[in-house]
């Protein structure tokens, strides 16, 4: 078919794209499905300070293993989710289940934030900042315990709008970061007026680092912007110990990447960043600041 037909190919174009469609609305009705059988599960990347190497936070990253296809990347069906709308219902169950689960560390003596990806459809949703206050409420979980991760189009689309909306997030208490940040629109102008704490620097900045001119300076741009706005830096992707050491002397704050681990299920998560050896005993909940 197409693909072996060489010079003929722009024939099969327009059956091609059908065939495209057809695969994304079988594969929307699959996720339709899966979040009622519960074949949607949240992994939790570490993201560790620079200065202190320390693990501050986590990002919950959403898996998928279906009957049919196995293991499902995220980057193939969320496009798929927010081209038909069905996103807005994964977007409730991922925020949902990332506040319980860092509610539930709580609970049990460990203040770990956690970092949810927002799709731009979800956000638009009037009623998103209740279902975030619902949410938090339902777990009773520190709203300063949920990062929102934002992307820079979902801040341009309707910025009047947006900035509405995230400053009623803003007062509900929780945090704002900028995702993917440097792959969006080079409006900077709204990151003086958008309450947010920070800039998530994309990996494909950080591929080419320390080597890459380009990248280097880019890097390096977005950090002193960063600081000099008095935003917290995180750089994405970070797997090894020459782009770890570039960022550090770049006076990143963060990082994140395969170099420390990759998103792991919420047990991996707590045997590799909770249990931290034998002998160090785990705090009692009333002396952990903010707990109560
Ligand atoms: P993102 O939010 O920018 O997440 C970072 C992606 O980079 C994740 O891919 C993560 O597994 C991957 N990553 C982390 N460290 C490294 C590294 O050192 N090297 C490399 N090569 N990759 C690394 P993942 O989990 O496949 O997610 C892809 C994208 O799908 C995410 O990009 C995000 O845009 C979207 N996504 C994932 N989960 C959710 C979700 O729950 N809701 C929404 N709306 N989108 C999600
Ligand atoms: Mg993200
Ligand atoms: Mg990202
Ligand atoms: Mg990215």
């Amino acid at each position: 078919w197409v693909k072996e037909s060489g010079r003929a190919t722009f024939r099969f174009h327009q059956p091609r794209k059908d065939v495209d469609l057809l695969s994304r609305m079988r594969l929307d009705h699959a996720m339709r499905q899966a979040l009622q059988e519960r074949e949607f599960r949240l992994h939790y990347q570490p993201q560790i300070s620079l200065s202190t190497g320390q693990v501050i936070g986590a990002e919950a990253l959403i898996r998928w293993r279906d009957p049919l296809r196995g293991e499902v990347s995220p980057a193939e069906f969320i496009p798929v989710a927010e081209e038909s709308g069905f996103i807005v219902a994964i977007g409730d169950w991922v925020l949902q289940q990332a506040v319980n689960q860092a509610a539930q560390w709580l609970k049990q003596g460990w203040r770990m934030p956690v970092a949810v990806n927002v799709s731009a459809l979800q956000f638009q949703q009037t009623q998103f900042v209740d279902s975030v206050a619902q949410a938090l409420k339902a777990a009773d979980l520190p709203p300063s315990l949920l990062e929102l991760e934002l992307t820079e189009s979902i801040l341009l689309r309707d910025a009047q709008e947006a900035l509405l909306r995230l400053e009623a997030l803003a007062e509900l208490g929780v945090c704002m970061s900028i995702d993917d940040f440097g792959t969006g629109y080079s409006s900077l102008g709204y990151l003086k007026r958008f309450p947010i704490q920070r800039l998530k620097i994309d990996k494909s900045f950080v591929n080419g680092l320390p080597g890459d001119a380009s990248d280097a300076g880019i890097v390096n741009a977005i950090v002193q912007m960063g600081r000099a706005l008095q935003l917290h830096v995180i750089a994405e992707g970070v797997e090894n110990d020459a782009q770890r050491e570039f960022l550090s002397r770049a006076g990143c704050h963060e990082f994140q990447g395969f170099l420390y681990a990759p998103a792991l299920d919420p047990r991996a998560f707590e045997e590799r960043v909770w249990r931290p050896g034998p002998s160090a005993p785990r705090a009692p909940v009333h002396l952990i600041r903010g707990a109560a």
